[in-house]
C-alpha cells in the first residue's frame, strides 16, 4: 500500500531495519551518509536501492529537513554507486517515489538505480 508522505518517520519500517542490520540485504556500498543493496523484487538487470543514514520518509522530508551535508553526502553516494555497478555506459535510470501517487510503499526516503537493459521512455 502507497504511504502519506506527511507521516511522521516510523523507526520499525523495512529500510530502517536494514540499516540497521536487523534484517539482511545483499548490500552493495555503504559511507558515512548512506548504504546502496539489491532490491528484492529486481525490475531490471541491475536494480539498486540507496538510502540514507539519516531517519528521512521521503523526498520531500529530506530536501525539506536534511543538512547540506547531508543531501550532498547522498546525492554523490548515488552517484557512486551507480558508477561502481558499471552503469554510467551505457546509461541507468534514477527513480524517487513520494507519497500516495507516487506510490510509495517504504516509508524511508530510497532512491532506485536501474540499469542493464534499455529501459524504454520514461513512464508518467
Ligand atoms: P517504493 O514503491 O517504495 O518506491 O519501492 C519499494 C521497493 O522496496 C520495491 O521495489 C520493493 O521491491 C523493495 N523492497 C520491499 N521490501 C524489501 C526488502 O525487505 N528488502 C529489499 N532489498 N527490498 C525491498
Amino acid at each position: 500500500m502507497p504511504i502519506d508522505a506527511t507521516q511522521p518517520y516510523d523507526d520499525q519500517n523495512i529500510f530502517a531495519k536494514i540499516l540497521r542490520g536487523e534484517i539482511p540485504s545483499k548490500r552493495v556500498y555503504e559511507d558515512d551518509f548512506a548504504i546502496a543493496f539489491h532490491d528484492i523484487n529486481p525490475q531490471a538487470p541491475t536494480h539498486l536501492l540507496v538510502i540514507p543514514k539519516g531517519a528521512y520518509v521521503s523526498w520531500d522530508d529530506f530536501s525539506a529537513r536534511a543538512p547540506d551535508a547531508e543531501i550532498a553526502g547522498f546525492i554523490r553516494a548515488v552517484g557512486t554507486v551507480a558508477r561502481a555497478a558499471g552503469l554510467v555506459e551505457p546509461g541507468y535510470r534514477l527513480l524517487a517515489n513520494i507519497g500516495r501517487d507516487g506510490h510509495q510503499e517504504v516509508p524511508h526516503l530510497h532512491v532506485h538505480v536501474f540499469g542493464g537493459r534499455p529501459l524504454g521512455p520514461m513512464l508518467a
